[in-house]
């Protein structure tokens, strides 16, 4: 069963094959890092990361090079740090490890690469260098634009016309521009701003030679897949694009073109609680991560996700479910049964959607199973964790899920409250008991009773 990805360059689904099995390639756009990221920013993040652990499954965890830059050269981030009086760096520094931090509690594995502009100007100012070399570039007025004549297929992957290409352009065209559409490359740096020696003086980079720079140290063009949210397309990645054909390194940049949708906020029937919450760190503080990563995989990548309360309370109750399904399964041992085919729905284009109906299924059909005592729970539980692994959910111990919300300090707490409870039930002190559970209700506790003693989990909150 191939792997099909929607291609933007083709405008098809096509099967998917690297150019090297032994080593599969791809780039996704990252963040600049000048504050706390919105939810919308980690929409990619989820995409490419189950595209990652799919890419994994299928070629092997060591074959797959995923590289994610980091933009920390940015007027933005100058702005925070005079702002705040503090060196560029420790601005830097603060937001990119809040951003992984972030990434991470999503439950993204680390990408392979994590290339910063800072650390990659030599090969940028090469780039640069070679793009002159090949007429594709000019100097002018201390400045480095890029010649956009010099490829004829500007325009092709994002499908914007020529006329409508000059129109976004033309907003304050610089006299030194020879095409209203020609875009900088390097840029003389204003006082006080970071700068860095080039043979057309000191300055810094434009945003769009990042990435090709980056691309070509990481990974060597052409890669396989090149990803992104669909606002990346026009400008960013046609410049891209541009830059590494024109570059000298063949006509080949990228050989899969994946874009994510938009995520929307605003919607009427977002309560207020969620309306107001727009940094995943603040959500993080709410929600489990787990839960906001099924929510932002729960409409297809193409698709906008229109985001609402409704989807986070959608996703926690299944993953309730599901770790419930889980934790009465906890002595079936898996066995995997259906190989990549459980894989299907993801293997068409990342049907994440299609993807966890068959995960619920899955939970259902291994629920009876165990419930009937059936020999079939150990394929059904071997399938139903290798599809989720592959989403990146339900990989907690199912105690943890139900627990996470506690601190170990609050944890202890309960386990002591819970003890003392199973003691009075079993003296048969029924008013101690119900005194007790009432405590536990307080601390929002519901505690189960089970033939093994009594479990516990934090609810829900309202
Ligand atoms: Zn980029």
């Amino acid at each position: 069963m191939p792997l099909k990805l929607y291609d933007t360059m083709t405008r098809k689904k096509r099967d998917f094959a690297p150019a090297d099995p032994e080593r599969v390639t791809m780039y996704v756009c990252g963040p600049t890092v000048y504050n706390f990221a919105h939810v919308g920013n980690f929409r990619p993040v989820v995409v490419f990361d189950v595209l990652f652990r799919l890419l994994r499954r299928l070629y092997g965890e060591s074959h797959v090079l995923y590289a994610a830059n980091v933009t920390d050269v940015d007027d933005k981030i100058n702005a925070k740090a005079a702002e705040e009086g503090v060196p560029i760096r420790a601005i830097t520094e603060r937001y990119l490890a809040a951003y992984n931090a972030d990434a991470a509690a999503l439950g993204a594995l680390p990408p392979t690469s994590q290339p910063r502009a800072t650390e990659t100007m030599d090969a940028i100012v090469a780039l640069i260098g070679d793009l002159i070399h090949q007429n594709a570039a000019y100097a002018a007025d201390g400045h480095v634009l890029f010649a956009t004549a010099a490829f004829s297929d500007y325009g092709k992957l994002s499908g914007r016309p020529l006329d409508e290409q000059i129109a976004g352009a033309r907003v304050d065209v610089a006299p030194y521009k020879k095409d209203p559409r020609d875009f900088v490359l390097w840029k003389p740096s204003k006082p006080g701003e970071p700068e860095w020696a080039s043979p057309w003086g000191p300055g810094r980079p434009g945003w769009h030679i990042e990435c090709t720079a980056m691309i070509a140290q990481t990974l060597g063009l052409p890669i396989d897949i090149h990803g992104g949210g669909e606002d990346l397309k026009f400008p960013h990645h046609e410049n891209e694009l541009a830059q590494g054909v024109c570059s000298g390194h063949g006509r080949e940049y990228a050989r899969f073109w994946l874009h994510n949708g938009f995520l929307n906020m605003g919607e009427e029937k977002m309560s207020k609680s969620v309306g107001n919450v727009t940094l995943a760190h603040d959500l993080l503080a709410t929600w489990p991560g787990e839960a906001i990563r099924w929510a932002l995989l729960a409409a297809h990548y193409r698709q906008p996700l229109a985001w609402t309360e409704d989807q986070l309370v959608q996703a926690r109750n299944a993953l309730d479910h599901l770790y419930g399904v889980l934790g009465r399964a906890k002595a079936i041992e898996a066995v995997t049964s259906a190989g990549d085919d459980v894989l299907a729905p993801l293997l068409d284009d990342l049907n994440t959607p299609a993807a966890f109906a068959e995960v619920k299924r899955l939970g259902n059909e291994l629920d009876a199973a165990v419930r009937k005592g059936a020999p079939e729970g150990a394929g059904l539980k071997g399938d139903l964790l290798a599809l989720a692994a592959t989403l990146g959910i339900l990989q907690q111990d199912p105690q943890v899920w139900f627990q996470g919300g506690a601190d170990d300090d609050l944890k202890g707490r309960i386990d002591a409250l819970v003890a003392a409870r199973d003691a009075a039930r079993r003296e048969k002190d029924w008013a101690e008991a119900d005194r007790l559970r009432g405590e536990l209700s307080a601390l929002n506790v519901e505690v189960m009773d089970g033939p093994a003693g009594a479990t516990w989990r934090i609810k829900e909150q309202a």
